[in-house]
């Protein structure tokens, strides 16, 4: 089969600065699978007629970033669990009869890279998560499925925090607070899915909130992270980990998905760390 039979994509806007392509091209060397991986840029008003035409066109599989991964979720016929629950895509698969399946494998990335990577047990952990935007919903379910304790949501428009903690629906378990109502709390684990670090803002959070031999987890890498990296150092985080290995772990389910086989996600990390 030519390597143009084999066509994947990666959509959104900007997408330049995709590092897809590259991840995706690698773990085809590394398992011998020959592909065709392009960056399609195009604006949500003509998304849902570009991926059509993707798919007509013989495309096998699609990743979908900003601003697109709502608008993904609705133009598929079928949607994966992990995709209805966020109610947003970043990997749409063609099926026989030309349909496309919606999936989203951010929460599966972000915990395989905190628990294989990083070696830290979920399990029993009080994390509070900032933010409520399309990564965050991913991860919060990601992180109950993991079996942390307790999960407390706080974001800049509360009422956001408040719809995904009314959709996970555990009370017991999920609940949200204020931003600035955080004083006498304590966490063990913070994760960071706010888009602070790209678009601009401050961790005005309390330093206490931070138990001692806590974890600070942030979904952005490279220069992006270094204000909350920043924050949670002044916090005496005890590990930080940025969200370069989430990269590549959500790449890598996609990539599952679409060839059946699970590249080695080391060799690529460790080249991408060498840059960020
Ligand atoms: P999104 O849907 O646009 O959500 C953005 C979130 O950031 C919202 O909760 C928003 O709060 C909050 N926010 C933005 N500016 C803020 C400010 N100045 N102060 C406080 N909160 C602010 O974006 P997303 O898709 O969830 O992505 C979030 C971040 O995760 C991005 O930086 C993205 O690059 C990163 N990400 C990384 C990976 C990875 O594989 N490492 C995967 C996905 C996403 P409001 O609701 O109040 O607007």
């Amino acid at each position: 089969m030519s390597a143009e039979a084999h066509r994947y994509a990666v959509f959104g806007q900007p997408i330049a600065h995709s590092l897809s392509p590259q991840i995706h091209t690698a773990f085809a060397e590394q398992l011998g699978i020959r592909l065709g991986y392009e960056t399609i840029d195009v604006a949500p008003s003509g998304f849902a007629d570009a991926v059509r035409r993707f798919f007509d066109d013989g495309g096998l599989g699609a990743n979908v970033t900003l601003p697109h991964k709502e608008a993904a979720f609705a133009l598929a016929q079928q949607h994966t669990e992990d995709a209805s629950r966020v109610g947003a895509a970043n990997t749409l698969t063609a099926l026989v009869g030309g349909l496309v399946q919606a999936h989203n494998t951010d929460g599966s990335g972000f915990v395989r890279d905190i628990t294989e990577r990083h070696a830290l047990d979920l399990r029993g952990h009080d994390a509070l998560l900032l933010g409520a935007g399309g990564a965050a919903k991913a991860v919060a379910w990601a992180l109950l499925d993991a079996g942390v304790k307790t999960l407390t949501i706080v974001n800049r428009t509360p009422e956001r925090a408040d719809a995904l903690a009314d959709a996970i629906g555990e009370p017991a378990r999920c609940h949200t607070r204020y931003w600035d109502g955080l004083d006498g709390e304590c966490f063990d684990l913070v994760v960071n899915a706010t888009s602070i670090g790209v678009t601009g803002g401050s961790f005005d959070l309390p330093m206490s909130i931070l138990q001692d031999h806590g974890t600070c987890y942030d979904l952005c890498y490279g220069t992006a992270s270094a204000s909350f990296k920043g924050w949670a150092t002044a916090a005496g985080t005890h590990y930080f980990c940025d969200g370069l290995g989430m990269l590549v772990e959500q790449a890598a389910d996609a990539f599952e998905r679409w060839h059946g086989q699970r590249p080695d996600t080391d060799p690529v990390y460790d080249l991408l760390r060498q840059r960020f």
